[in-house]
């Protein structure tokens, strides 16, 4: 018989092996503009054209390559930046594997362009599938410029596996806001299909978040600080006020490379303690610097978690810091963020100034249903707050007024009986549930669940007749999105619209709302958004059901009573009725239990 066993020719062998680097455009971009960063660049712009299925482009102004680097540089193991197996326990730069080019030339037609500081001239490289079509020179500015085009063109199995273009772009931004974050003092512009989409200037770490994420950021960032033997942490966490649903905006960067890290997260939330509510996550922007050889990232290349030497005591670390933060923060009377005071070298690790961290006042037992608290923020928006405030409790007794609930009146059950809705007895349980004794039976009611449901069943139906009642805000809610946020509320406007939502945009990535409907807590209004449209983003990628159905759930979600209420028993009977009368008050539209009842001969049964 005759010998069968032979080499895969380069292209194929490189084409198998991109599949463990570039998964999608977004790893093509991560590792651009990560070689961008390794060559010192200071200016990157990103031109993305089809969510990057048709054009990738990265331009910076870094260091360059010579000719012969040029062509080098697409040979698989071909790099710069270790040069023996001891350097991987010292690397400090993003790249060392020397594979992402050779992987990303293997599945895209790549133009390479890059001329060296002091060369009179460039290089231009075009590569197909791994193969050279040309090389000549070419009068190109300093610095780089790869353009990807066409990506998986030779391997359409995994083109087809690319979800819409919406989804890819937010992988895409997704990468550009870990490396931007991380690089504050590196310009980013971003352009999308043509346009340009946002930039990032120059700037400190702070600034930068700013930029990134929007206004809503700046007074809720408090700083942290802490340098030992073993690792230097700083960076930023958010009060409790900026804390969302899901865990969007939590970044940890070591030696300025983002990574997961599941026990550290686990300290983050164990220093907040019950200073959040359940289930709501703060926004934080955390860097470790620490010895190379103490950290592990030589694993799968797109993977994001570390091994870190030393993981338990820095995870006690962190967790102390800050603890010790937002202890601080909270016996502080008061600082006001908008003296323009100039933290732009804060953070910088050689900065050996003693740190002051800002404080800021806020109160974590706010709760936007108990009348008397107001947030105390400082500056103007307070204002903003109390006026809401007064006028949203000046709306909902209009309103209780005019709709004037009578509980003891015959009123429809969802079950369609006619039945007299007589609720003679409530109360409150831990402030979660509410037991109620109505029509000789006893409920016991998960508040927020109820609250989603009705909302739910509201935004629902509003979809089928239109005609929700809008709530007008006394002055206009400004609401600052991050860029891709800001896109994904873009495309959801006419339906918040037809919900009663009065949205308009209002300049680069902030919207201004002028009436809500009725139900929505009008006080909390940015907040609620801003909660629908993570919520919506996240769960987008995932769940089949139909525009309307998502929006109705995440919006309902997003303006359920999230932090425990204090009802009186008047409240509490309102809320009771109502829910009674929804169509479905046993469940949430995803089956968890809202109520539950127990009948007279259940009582009967269990005294047997
Ligand atoms: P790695 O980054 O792991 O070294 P890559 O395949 O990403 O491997 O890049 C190979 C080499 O090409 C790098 O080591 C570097 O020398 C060079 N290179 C890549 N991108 C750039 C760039 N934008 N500017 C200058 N040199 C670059
Ligand atoms: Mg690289």
């Amino acid at each position: 018989m005759s010998d069968i066993i032979h080499l895969l020719p380069d292209s194929v062998a490189n084409q198998i092996a991109a599949g463990e680097v570039v998964q999608r455009p977004a790893s093509v971009v991560k590792e651009l503009v990560e070689n961008a960063i390794d060559a010192h660049a200071t200016d990157i712009t990103i031109s993305i054209v089809d969510a990057g299925r048709t054009i990738i482009q990265i331009t910076d102004n870094g260091v360059g390559m010579s000719e012969t680097d040029a062509r080098m540089a697409f040979e698989r193991h071909a790099t710069s930046k270790i040069k023996e197996a001891a350097d991987i326990f010292h690397i400090r730069s993003m790249g060392f594997r020397g594979e992402a080019l050779a992987s990303i030339a293997a599945v895209s037609q790549t133009e390479l362009k890059t001329r060296q500081k002091d060369a009179e001239l460039g290089t231009k490289i075009c590569i197909a599938g791994s193969k050279i079509e040309s090389q000549t020179p070419d009068a190109c500015p300093q610095g780089t410029t790869f353009t990807v085009k066409n990506l998986f063109f030779n391997t359409p199995a995994r083109r087809k596996f690319l979800k819409s273009n919406q989804t890819e772009f937010n992988y895409i931004l997704a990468e550009i806001y870990q490396t931007a974050i991380a690089n504050p003092e590196i310009s980013f512009t971003i352009y999308k299909d043509g346009d340009l989409f946002a930039k990032y200037g120059k700037g400190n770490l702070k600034q930068r978040i700013v930029n990134i994420f929007g206004k809503q950021m700046e007074k809720g960032l408090l700083s942290i600080e802490d340098e030992s033997s073993i690792v230097k942490i700083y960076g930023y966490v958010g009060v409790p006020e900026i804390a969302r649903k899901n865990g969007a905006n939590q970044f940890f960067f070591v030696n300025n490379r983002f990574f997961r890290q599941k026990s550290f997260l686990g300290s983050v939330m164990r220093a907040y303690g019950n200073l959040l509510p359940q289930k709501e996550y703060p926004p934080f922007f955390i860097f470790f610097e620490i010895d190379p050889s103490n950290i592990d990232v030589n694993i799968h290349p797109t993977k994001t978690e570390i091994k870190f030497s030393d993981e338990f005591n820095i995870c006690q670390l962190l967790e102390a810091t800050i603890k010790c933060t937002l202890g601080k923060n909270n016996i502080v009377p008061s600082l006001d963020f908008s003296d323009s005071a100039d933290y732009s070298d804060m953070f910088s690790p050689k900065n050996e100034k003693p740190v002051t961290p800002p404080t800021i006042k806020y109160n974590p037992e706010y709760n936007p249903f108990k009348s008397q608290s107001t947030p105390s923020y400082p500056n103007q928006k307070t204002n903003v707050r109390n006026w809401e405030k007064m006028f949203e409790e000046y709306e909902t007794n209009k309103k209780d007024d005019s709709l004037h609930f009578d509980f003891s009146a015959e009123n429809t059950c969802a079950d369609g009986q006619s039945k007299a809705l007589n609720i003679p007895f409530c109360t409150q349980i831990q402030k979660k549930y509410i037991l109620a004794f109505a029509n000789e039976k006893i409920y016991v009611i998960d508040i927020k669940r109820a609250h989603y449901r009705m909302l739910y069943d509201q935004f629902f139906d509003s979809f089928t007749h239109k005609q929700m009642p809008s709530q007008k805000t006394l002055l206009p809610i400004r609401i600052d999105l991050s860029a891709d946020e800001a896109e994904t509320l873009k495309t959801l406007l006419p339906q918040l619209q037809e919900l009663g939502f009065d949205i308009e945009e209002f300049g680069q990535n902030s919207f201004v709302a002028n009436g809500a409907p009725a139900d929505v807590p009008i006080g909390e209004l940015s907040q609620v958004i801003t909660d629908f449209i993570t919520n919506y983003s996240e769960n987008n990628k995932t769940v089949k059901d139909s525009v309307q159905e998502q929006i109705a759930q995440n919006l309902a979600k997003a303006a359920s009573l999230y932090r425990n209420p204090n009802m009186t028993v008047e409240e509490m009977q309102h809320f009771v009725a109502q829910l009674l009368q929804n169509k479905s008050f046993t469940m949430t539209p995803e089956g968890q239990i809202v109520t539950i009842i127990v009948e007279p001969e259940d009582l009967t049964k269990k005294f047997n």
